[in-house]
């Protein structure tokens, strides 16, 4: 018995009706996501707190304030993005209408994590709305609370004959990718894209896929250490260090180091005081295996700052490591905690040369006074955002794409990007149903060409 047939088999058939296409309607379902934001807040809330102990604030600003603006910017975009965009003429199509026409793909499936479990499903879910897909939405099994939310209440938000959401962990979502989608839209870890990738290529469907991965951060002598350490130490621990775009490891002199060490222990005491378990602004890592995991990686290298961890409570403490070797865990798997290596490099050659030997990272730091430096790091590396002197305020901007490059990822969203990304661009050419003595002239036999022209 396959549990997923009915509900695929009806969102088919509601796409294969026409219904989504209107603006009419794609305008009412944002309308819908909106209101669900607005009238679920608190429940949200405490989805949030239950799943990753993010207090009202933060899930305020990391969850639904993101969502809430994607939502609005679609919804004052929506018309203009769904024009027709005309397409430049050579002398052969100066009578024709040449235009790109951007059509939904038809229904799409939407797989998201748990670590911003509602900004990553609802964000790519407003660029899939808009476009005039239908959707299936399979939120991630480990964030139970917000999962129960977007299982039980967003649907009633929607229209249910072309939105679903669907429940399970690996083996269901590997039964559920069996079926054949007309888009995916993939938020996870590189392990899983490749699965989900592979299931996609059986079906030639296409992929958006959001990873993960390392992220340096690379600190001139010249910065100003406490500046650096304030943003670095609240980046890499914002919701306990279980970020994607977060900083992952720091890339320094050892002159820099023994500087920033005690400016980021300043900072950490300053955020989130003497004993950070007690304060309620730090996150909790959302599951037992993550824990073990994260606690082994705190054998790495020397423990200078923090290094406690509390199972019963799935606390790590803000952690700052040195003398890391590159061969070590710490330095060869995605962190995803609030644990912060420190690697040492000669030069801003050097640490250009150690990132460039690694895969291409979801989001590159470059701190430094010299925006010559600042400069060097962007042009002669790559990865799927960057930020100079600053953390990952980027993705709050709707003007700019978010994703990754290589290994960290492909396609990109968040405002019009999400609404291409959800798009086919179809080109298209209207020619007239007369004026047969014009296309004379490409017609065979070709012998007499010259008396043709
Ligand atoms: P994950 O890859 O384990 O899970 C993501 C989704 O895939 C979930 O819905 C899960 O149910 C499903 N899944 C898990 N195993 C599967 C399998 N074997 N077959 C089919 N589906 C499967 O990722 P996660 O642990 O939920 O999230 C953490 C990872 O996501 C990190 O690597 C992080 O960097 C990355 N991430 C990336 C972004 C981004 O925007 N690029 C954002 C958040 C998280």
């Amino acid at each position: 018995m396959d549990p997923f047939a009915d509900t695929l088999q009806r969102l088919r058939e509601a796409f294969v009706s026409g219904r989504t296409r209107p603006a009419k309607f794609r305008a009412a379902q944002l309308k819908g996501l909106s209101l669900f934001l607005q009238e679920n807040k608190q429940l949200l809330q405490e989805a949030l707190a239950q799943d990753l102990y993010k207090t009202a604030f933060h899930s305020e600003v990391s969850e639904l304030i993101l969502c809430q603006n994607q939502v609005d910017f679609a919804l004052r975009n929506l018309h203009t993005w769904m024009k027709d965009e005309p397409g430049a003429k050579n002398l052969m199509t100066q009578l024709d209408s040449v235009f790109i026409r951007k059509e939904p793909f038809g229904l799409v499936l939407i797989l998201s994590p748990w670590n911003y479990p509602l900004n990553l499903s609802l964000g790519p879910l407003v660029g899939a709305l808009s476009a005039g897909n239908c959707v299936v939405l399979k939120p991630s099994e480990i964030s139970k609370s917000t999962m129960k939310v977007l299982a039980k209440v967003l649907p009633r938000y929607l229209d249910q004959s072309c939105f679903a959401v669907v429940l399970g962990g690996p083996e269901e979502t590997g039964r559920l990718l069996e079926h054949k989608f007309d888009y995916i839209f993939f938020t996870g870890s590189p392990r899983v894209g490749k699965i989900v990738m592979a299931a996609a290529a059986k079906h030639l469907t296409p992929v958006t896929l959001e990873l993960g991965g390392k992220n340096p951060c690379y600190v001139d002598d010249n910065c100003d250490p406490q500046t650096v350490a304030n943003r670095v130490a609240f980046f890499r621990c914002f919701n306990a260090g279980q970020t994607c775009v977060a900083p992952d490891y720091v890339l320094c002199s050892p002159e820099m180091q023994a500087q920033l060490v005690p400016a980021l222990q300043s900072a950490i005491t300053r955020f989130y005081g003497n004993d950070p378990q007690r304060s309620p602004d730090l996150g909790r890592i959302i599951s037992q295996k993550h824990f073990q995991r994260l606690r082994g990686l705190l054998s790495c290298g020397r423990v200078v700052i923090g290094g406690q961890s509390d199972e019963s409570d799935l606390y790590i403490a803000p952690t700052v490591l040195v003398d890391v070797k590159e061969t070590e865990p710490v330095m060869q798997e995605e962190i995803f905690g609030p644990i912060l290596p420190i690697v040492n490099v000669r030069s801003l050659d050097q640490a250009i040369d150690f990132i460039n030997r690694r895969e291409k990272p979801l989001a590159l730091y470059a701190f430094s006074n010299s925006s010559q430096a600042v400069k060097q790091m962007l042009d002669r590396t790559s990865s799927g955002s960057f930020a100079g002197n600053q953390g990952f305020t980027f993705l709050t901007l709707t003007s700019l794409p978010f994703g990754g490059v290589g290994q960290s990822g492909m396609g990109r969203y968040h405002g019009k990007f999400s609404f291409d990304t959800f798009s086919h661009h179809r080109a298209c050419l209207l020619s007239h149903p007369g004026l047969e003595m014009l296309n004379n002239i490409r017609y065979p036999p070709y012998s007499d060409f010259e008396q043709k022209l």
